[in-house]
């Protein structure tokens, strides 16, 4: 049989690209989880993915109740899960004010980590009943989140803090709408979303790793100058990214190639090592990555999955 895929935010972007990527093998139905279905439809449309591989199933991960009605409807659907696929995001650098997802968390946190969070964790039933040859729980990462590299050093800087904000509520009114209890910046609080994931990722993989043979993987796909993430951004900067990139850091890749990237990591027999976070290199060939202290930091990620747990409701 196909295995079956469910790739949030895959409606642009990377998400789109290994959408398409992964449908086109034939091998895969993808289950693309998007907060608009129409645009979603439309997408698969236009950069041509067959019907026949793809369905889009309604998600917004900024509502845990749309999150929980997500599982249920999966699970009614009656179909296997094989493969999982945190891709959506939102990165909001200009915002002056913080906003908020539907239980009053920070728009960024809220979405990019908590969404998945608690997704991850109700799917994590279904990936274990499936009978597929492999079975995997990817989460996108970043770079930007880690302060070992060159673009992880370029300020506002990631830095979860002692998570006191995040612990209490990330509400701006009780707490900081910051992680770290610091004063809302909308780049810092995307970088600490990201930091978040690749933490969430590792805490799975000792968690859950030898007791189910999931997977767990996060990935840097290389610098996508040209999705919509950056679409919040003053023009000026999204024009000379994209060529910024392509020539002076040469960190650029397509959309098309990030997400072959992307569904390499997803069904790349050879990929099956857990709890790695990929990257790749010039010649787009792939290799395990080193996080940095702070993202590979596991008294952290545990606090984070006890944190994490008691505001979506888990504990
Ligand atoms: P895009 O903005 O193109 O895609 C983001 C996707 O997330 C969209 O499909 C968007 O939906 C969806 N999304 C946003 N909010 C929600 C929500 N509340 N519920 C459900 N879906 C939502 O960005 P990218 O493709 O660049 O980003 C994809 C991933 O890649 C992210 O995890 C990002 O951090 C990561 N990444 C990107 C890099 C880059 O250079 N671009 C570099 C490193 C990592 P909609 O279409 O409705 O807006």
């Amino acid at each position: 049989r196909k295995g079956n895929v469910v790739i949030t935010g895959a409606s642009s972007g990377l998400g789109l690209a290994t959408a398409k990527a992964l449908a086109e093998t034939g091998e895969w139905h993808v289950i693309m989880a998007c907060r608009n279905f129409l645009k979603a439809e439309k997408a698969a449309k236009s950069i041509g993915i067959n019907k026949d591989n793809c369905s889009v199933m309604h998600l917004d991960l900024a509502s845990l109740e749309s999150v929980r009605q997500f599982a249920d409807n999966f699970r009614r659907s009656g179909s296997p899960l094989d493969a999982l696929v945190c891709n959506a995001a939102v990165y909001l650098p200009t915002a002056k004010e913080p906003t908020y997802t539907a239980e009053g968390f920070e728009l960024s946190v809220g979405t990019n980590h908590l969404g998945h969070f608690l997704l991850a964790r109700l799917l994590l039933d279904d990936l274990k009943k499936s009978d597929y040859p492999y079975k995997r729980l990817i989460i996108v990462g970043s770079i930007t989140g880690n302060t070992n590299t060159l673009a992880g050093n370029v300020p506002p800087k990631a830095n979860l803090g002692d998570l006191r904000g995040l612990a209490g509520g990330l509400n701006g009114i009780q707490s900081s709408p910051m992680i770290d209890g610091g004063d809302f910046d909308g780049a810092k609080a995307y970088k600490d979303s990201k930091v978040c994931n690749m933490l969430t990722m590792q805490e799975f993989h000792r968690r859950y790793h030898e007791e189910t043979g999931i997977t767990f993987a996060s990935l840097y796909p290389g610098c996508i100058a040209t999705t919509g993430l950056f679409r919040e951004h003053i023009p000026l900067f999204r024009l000379l990214f994209p060529p910024f990139q392509k020539y002076i850091t040469k960190g650029y890749v397509s959309e098309e190639e990030a997400g072959s990237r992307l569904a390499q990591v997803v069904s790349d027999p050879n990929l099956t090592k857990s709890g790695v976070y990929w990257s790749w290199n010039k010649d787009s060939e792939s290799f395990e990555n080193q996080l940095s202290k702070e993202a590979s930091d596991a008294e952290k990620a545990k606090k984070l999955w006890e944190v994490s747990e008691k505001l979506v409701g888990l504990a």
